[in-house]
């Protein structure tokens, strides 16, 4: 390599770091105003019963509308971890939640599905958030007991002793808590029997090889009977196809969530899909997909 060549491709290089540090930086800057420029919204994505095919709860996902178009939320939701701007934003979101479960909940004589909400390892080790969502659920109405707050595997096992304390608080406003991504961290038995958990979210990784890999199913399969064993309810992430469905019907999972079945939507479309679900007629429509 010629003395030539080396400073080109380091200019190359320091010239992408600089591009990197700069979009980085468009990021934090946006995000301090995203709220007060309205342009953060939430969409949900619902959660069927994997027997009866009915939507039983829906996932707030946040979106942003950045001047430069949209962000993915795996993109900025880091960043925001890291600026710490995902504590005003994280608060932003569960009040929009809480908001939309009311509405929800008035529209369909108490009928409806439960709401559960992303929560950042970094709004837990904030000791307001109790005081916070407890505010929060009283102004807007909102019935905690149709709330569930996700957290990954990683976040929550990362420091059981110190999450237990804020977990039970929050626990006794009456929301329940789910483990988000279930299967990637390396989290024991007995972390999970030790918090206020009571749902598990398997994650996307296995469902995706669950119709072609042995070892996913096991994996599945596993995580399935021990989430049963514990009395927990078990969610499968991202089913995409009808023959991931089948094996989770098989392997008896109750709840699935995926493109397959639903996309993530806005709140008007979700409440479409209830009442459209409430004919008898689009009941058995959704059961000819989901049950065999
Ligand atoms: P997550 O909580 O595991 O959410 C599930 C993600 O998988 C969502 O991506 C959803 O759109 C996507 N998904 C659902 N079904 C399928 C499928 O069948 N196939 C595939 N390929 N993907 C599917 P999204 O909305 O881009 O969110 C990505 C992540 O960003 C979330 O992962 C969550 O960790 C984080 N996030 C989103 N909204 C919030 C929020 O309000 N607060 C916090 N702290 N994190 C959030
Ligand atoms: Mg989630
Ligand atoms: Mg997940
Ligand atoms: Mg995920």
């Amino acid at each position: 390599v010629s003395k030539e060549q080396g400073r080109d491709s380091w200019r190359r290089f320091s010239t992408d770091l600089t591009a990197q540090a700069r979009k980085r930086l468009d990021i934090v800057n946006g995000l301090r105003q995203a709220i007060e420029r309205e342009e953060l919204h939430l969409v949900f994505q619902p959660i069927l019963a994997t027997q009866s095919g009915r939507i039983q709860g829906a996932e707030a996902l946040l979106r942003w509308q950045s001047p430069d178009g949209p962000v993915s939320p795996a993109v900025f939701i880091p960043i925001a971890e890291q600026s710490g701007a995902i504590l005003p934003i994280g608060r932003w979101v569960f009040e929009q939640a809480c908001a939309t479960q009311a509405r929800l909940h008035q529209r369909n004589d108490g009928q409806s599905p439960y709401l559960s909400v992303n929560l950042s390892t970094v709004q837990l080790n904030d000791e307001r958030i109790v005081r916070d969502f407890a505010a929060i659920i009283e102004q807007t109405g909102a019935d905690p007991n149709g709330l569930v707050l996700e957290l990954t595997e990683t976040s929550l096992f990362a420091d059981v002793e110190k999450n237990l304390r804020v977990l039970r608080a929050l626990a006794d406003l009456g929301l329940r808590v789910a483990v988000d991504d279930f299967g990637t961290g390396y989290s024991s038995l007995l972390q999970l029997l030790r918090l206020p958990v009571s749902m598990i979210k398997i994650d996307r990784e296995f469902i995706d090889g669950i119709d072609k890999h042995a070892d996913a199913r096991l994996i599945v399969s596993a995580i399935i009977k021990m989430g049963k064993a514990l009395n927990k309810g078990l969610i499968a992430e991202g089913v995409e196809n009808d023959a991931q469905l089948f094996e989770l019907q098989a392997l008896r999972c109750q709840w699935v969530q995926g493109f397959h079945l639903y996309r993530p939507m806005p709140e008007q479309a979700l409440c479409e899909a209830l009442t459209h679900e409430r004919g008898a007629e689009a009941a058995e429509a959704k059961l000819y997909y989901v049950v065999y």
